[in-house]
């Protein structure tokens, strides 16, 4: 058994838009390019980054929702593109999803009770009173009671609809959940409950989840190791402690800069990000970054920077992320800095 349980290695996905005449020709958009990243068993992973950086598109290819342009998706070794109908069907009662959005994601006509049951009949083979024990148990382990499986959705609050969301991702008891922004549409307080009940059924279940969410704070309580996505691209990775503490890359600096601090370091340099996120249909050159960073050179302009180690444990895709020469640490400097520092 391998210590990963699911690696993403250079995963693309590109959709084709309508051209904007007749003739026109269809554009391309790249909403994935060349993503590669692993989760370890039993990790929480989070996926960050601004909304329309890829990272649903990327959620979605990891349980087959939708197929990949390049790349491959392992999981516990096997590539999921390959996977035969017998296969497949193993596969899904391994891996679950939970969706953002617990208005429109529950058929309001369904009773709590089929809504949680549907995924155990679709894999077949458990029988009707082992089905419904199952159910019990899933209303149970997300904090509701049995007696509210013959309600239906609308009867429920935005936190409850979430925990039937999530009682039907768990009842198959599955190994990986991708959580795709599973408390962005509820209230601050309603939020906390629904992290601190992911985080509890992590633990008693030995989960493995990928959490996607724009929510700093949120990744933060909740996740071992982030990914910081931009424009289709991860920029950098790390664990939760030195990503937070010691951001590497300019935008992920920008990221954390932007979330509000009840204990402000009136000396840190702040990084603002300017302008909006470019289009990923016409993504810049270089370093896709470099439009908003307020550190880019002629060389961001004209060079990729690729994802590379830097320090313990950390990746990160800038130019100026120079890594010690025991590679345990890394840290950001401008050439001109280096410069100074020769001639000092
Ligand atoms: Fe900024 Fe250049 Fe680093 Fe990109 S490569 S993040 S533009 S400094």
């Amino acid at each position: 058994m391998t210590a990963n349980l699911l690696s993403v290695e250079a995963l693309e996905r590109t959709f084709l838009l309508p051209g904007r005449g007749f003739f026109a020709e269809k554009r391309k958009v790249r909403a994935v390019d060349d993503v590669s990243f692993d989760i370890r068993r039993g990790e929480v992973f989070g996926l960050v980054g601004e909304s329309g950086c890829g990272k649903t598109t990327t959620g979605r290819m990891l349980v087959r929702l939708l197929s990949a342009s390049g790349g491959r998706i392992l999981f516990d070794g096997q590539d999921i593109a390959t996977l035969d109908d017998e296969d497949l069907g193993a596969f899904r009662r391994r891996i679950q999803m939970i969706f953002q959005d617990p208005y429109s994601s529950l058929n309001p006509r369904m009773s709590v009770r089929d809504i949680v049951e549907e995924p155990l009949r679709v894999a077949g083979g458990i029988n009707a009173p082992r089905r419904r024990e199952m159910v019990d148990e899933a209303l149970r382990l997300v904090g509701l009671s049995p007696q509210h499986a013959r309600r239906h959705p609308h009867e429920f609050s935005g936190g409850q609809r979430q925990r039937i969301g999530i009682a039907r991702a768990i009842v198959m008891r599955p190994e990986f959940i991708v959580c795709d922004e599973p408390v962005s549409a509820l209230d601050v307080s309603t939020q906390a409950q629904v992290v601190n009940l992911l985080q509890d059924l992590q633990r008693d279940l030995q989960l493995t989840l990928l959490f996607i969410s724009h929510d700093l704070g949120v990744v933060r309580q909740l996740c071992d190791r982030i990914g910081v996505m931009y424009l289709g691209r991860l920029v950098e990775v790390g664990d939760h402690k030195s990503l937070f503490e010691h951001p590497l890359h300019p935008y992920t600096q920008a990221l954390l800069d932007a979330v509000p601090r009840p204990d402000p370091d009136p000396d840190r340099v702040r990084v603002k990000l300017a302008g909006d996120l470019p289009s990923n249909m016409a993504s810049p050159s270089g370093c896709r970054f470099h439009t908003r960073c307020p550190y880019a050179r002629e060389l961001c302009r004209e060079q990729v920077p690729e994802l590379k180690p830097a320090g313990t444990g950390r990746q990160v895709a800038c130019h100026f992320v120079i890594s010690s020469e025991d590679t345990k640490s890394a840290r950001f400097s401008l050439p001109e800095e280096e410069e100074r520092k020769g001639n000092g």
